[in-house]
């Protein structure tokens, strides 16, 4: 923590969660990350551990000391503010998760337990819009990279087969592995999976010392 204030300038701030809890771990920890401050939000009362904050500060990382880009949608099409909060943490939990070890952390149970409720309780019938459930298999089929039983995944690929989704979701995952180190480029290859237009979204890069925020284009594949 030390390391990314002394490299930012600024200090990381400890809030108090304002949004509404959600269901699932109603208790755990987020962040929000600007070209102008970082926070990591806590819920009243809640226990947090280490890990916990852990986590939060590499994202803060990522975003500040490593300038990975984030997705945004551009100025008038706000309503995809949730589609790109979705696509951004998938994507960085495929980073940061892992580098959870070089702590000397385990996984947290946390996205085993998540993705076993999500892939049992298949074949989601109260989602029935085809955008929706496009994403929730590109990403949740990503997501199992960080899930360490085999069962989920085995479930994931059944799931997926019997949706005809499986090779759309393969294809990504493979890309996506393969320009793990090339956020812009991975960025893309989820768009295009789910069928959202590169032209509706924008990369912003975080210059943390000048306290500025960039905006680009996403590059053509
Ligand atoms: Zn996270």
């Amino acid at each position: 923590m030390d390391g990314i204030e002394r490299f930012a300038g600024r200090e990381i701030a400890f809030e108090f969660n304002p949004h509404p809890a959600p269901t699932e771990y109603p208790n755990s920890a987020a962040c929000y990350v600007r070209e102008d401050k970082a926070a990591i939000l806590l819920r009243a009362g809640a226990q947090i551990s280490a890990q916990d904050i852990l986590h939060e500060l590499l994202h803060i990382q990522r975003y500040w000391m490593e300038h990975a880009p984030q997705l945004e949608p551009l100025l008038n099409h706000d309503s995809n503010w949730d589609v790109t909060g979705r696509i951004e943490n998938v994507l960085e939990h495929l980073v940061i998760v892992p580098r959870e070890a070089n702590f000397g952390f385990a996984p947290r149970p946390q996205w085993d337990e998540v993705a076993r409720r999500e892939w049992g309780a298949y074949p989601w019938p109260d989602n029935t819009e085809q955008f929706s459930r496009s994403l929730g298999s590109h990403l949740g089929w990503l997501t199992c990279e960080i899930v360490t039983d085999p069962q989920i995944r085995t479930l994931a690929k059944e799931c997926l087969v019997k949706d005809g989704a499986f090779e759309s979701a393969e294809n990504l995952r493979q890309a996506v592995k393969r320009y793990l180190a090339n956020k812009p480029k991975a960025l893309l290859f989820v768009l295009r999976a789910v069928g959202l237009p590169r032209a509706e979204f924008q990369l912003a890069y975080i210059d943390i010392k000048r306290g500025k925020k960039r905006c680009a284009k996403l590059p053509l594949l």
